[in-house]
């Protein structure tokens, strides 16, 4: 196949976004002649203007570089301590790219336990094409079963999808991430209006630690590239993909999180799409959510803490009748609670209102289980369903009335 010279990201402008796509579909083998010198060209003018890595990404993103050329400077710069982060969908791109650049690489994925089975196949399906060896992460098997066996295998529709993907996807990502130095992601601009609008191209990675609590630095070659540009590459260069797009998936994560879109929606509204767009991060990529989801996560936490700090927590306001009445029930029943006033955090009365979808307090939470209203409290103390919950979470009560 024909090569079009390509003079990498300092040239960029100057081509057609098709041109800049051809250039890089254009050869299965290494870079090679005239686009190889001029990438090394490109390379060393890019290292010279600064070693620093937010300041490179800041630049590449600028000049929208060439996501091979991103590539093949991580691969360059960090060898074997550098890792793709596949995902099964179409960042398999990403893997394309490595190849083009002739040099080794490392691709790693997590496995939740949890995936469709279309894309397990998927992923030996390229490790065969590409003749590689996927590194699978795990979640903690005692962390796993913990938790399905607390709050059973959907808990994430009930209270939201963090916590398991905390255990299953967050904490295997970091063990993995504390053993290299630098990752390689799929993450794009356009994939989420709420969390993705400030991906870099390159910068330290402001979530996680990479080995020895070294900085790490995260390379997202495709941020600047259209779902559009990926799945033409795709096309042109017949790469596999995972089955489930040709059924209207298109973001693709694991099988209960994850649904087909109609035209036109949204990619990211098949992922999660009973929470908000601002929560639709798993926590792989916290570093690259905008302030104020950063915010808003940050109020979830606070609240997640709150509920966790005790056995009963109940949520109140000052001078409230009904939050006197639930106060009286536990003095009769002689248990102890922790009591967080609300009325000066407008940011805990939102996330309690998000978590809950009760805009009223009280809010009373026994071993993190919500019990709802004042109305609802005194119908549960009133037909000692209260004290059985009590009793069943190991609380003893000296009075029962
Ligand atoms: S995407 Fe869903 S099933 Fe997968 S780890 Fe997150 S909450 Fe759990």
């Amino acid at each position: 196949m024909a090569f079009i010279v390509y003079g990498g990201a300092e040239t960029a402008p100057a081509y057609s976004r098709r041109t800049a796509l051809c250039s890089r579909i254009g050869s299965r083998s290494r870079l090679s002649g005239a686009p190889r010198r001029a990438r090394r060209a490109s390379v060393a003018q890019l290292l010279r203007m600064s070693d620093d890595w937010n300041t490179l990404g800041a630049k590449w993103s600028k000049e929208r570089a060439d996501p091979v050329e991103v590539m093949d400077k991580a691969l360059e710069s960090f060898g074997k301590d550098a890792a793709i982060a596949f995902s099964g969908a179409e960042d398999v791109v990403l893997i394309e790219y490595a190849q083009r650049t002739g040099r080794p690489f490392r691709v790693f994925a997590l496995e939740t336990g949890r995936l469709h089975a279309e894309t397990l196949r998927y992923y030996a399906e390229v490790e065969k094409h590409y003749g590689i060896r996927i590194e699978y992460c795990y979640g903690d098997a005692g962390e796993v079963e913990a938790l399905v066996n607390e709050k059973g295998l959907f808990s994430f529709y009930e209270d939201g999808h963090q916590e398991c993907c905390r255990v299953r996807k967050v904490r295997p990502l970091r063990k993995k991430l504390g053993t290299l130095k630098a990752w390689i992601t799929g993450q794009r601009k356009d994939q989420s209006p709420g969390t993705r609008t400030e991906v870099p191209m390159c910068q330290v990675d402001p979530a996680f630690r990479g080995a020895n609590d070294s900085d790490l630095i995260k390379f997202n070659p495709l941020a600047n590239t259209s779902s559009a540009d990926v799945w033409s590459m795709i096309r042109i260069v017949e790469i596999p993909y995972n089955p489930l797009h040709l059924r209207g998936f298109t973001s693709i994560g694991c099988e209960p999180c994850t649904k087909p879109v109609l035209p036109n929606q949204h990619e990211r509204e098949g992922r999660w799409w009973w929470e908000e767009a601002t929560q639709k991060e798993c926590g792989l990529h916290k570093g690259n959510i905008s302030q104020d989801a950063v915010a808003l996560e940050r109020a979830d936490n606070d609240l997640r803490d709150k509920i966790a700090s005790s056995s009963i927590v109940m949520f109140s306001k000052s001078g409230c009748p009904f939050c006197e009445e639930v106060r009286q029930i536990f003095t009769k029943l002689a248990v102890p609670y922790t009591e967080y006033k609300v009325e000066d955090s407008p940011d805990l009365i939102a996330a309690l209102e998000r978590l809950t979808k009760q805009s009223t307090v009280p809010n009373v939470f026994i071993q993190k289980r919500h019990l709802g209203t004042a109305e609802n409290m005194k119908r549960m103390y009133a037909d000692g369903e209260l004290a059985k919950i009590l009793n069943e979470a190991g609380l003893k009560l000296s009075s029962v009335a």
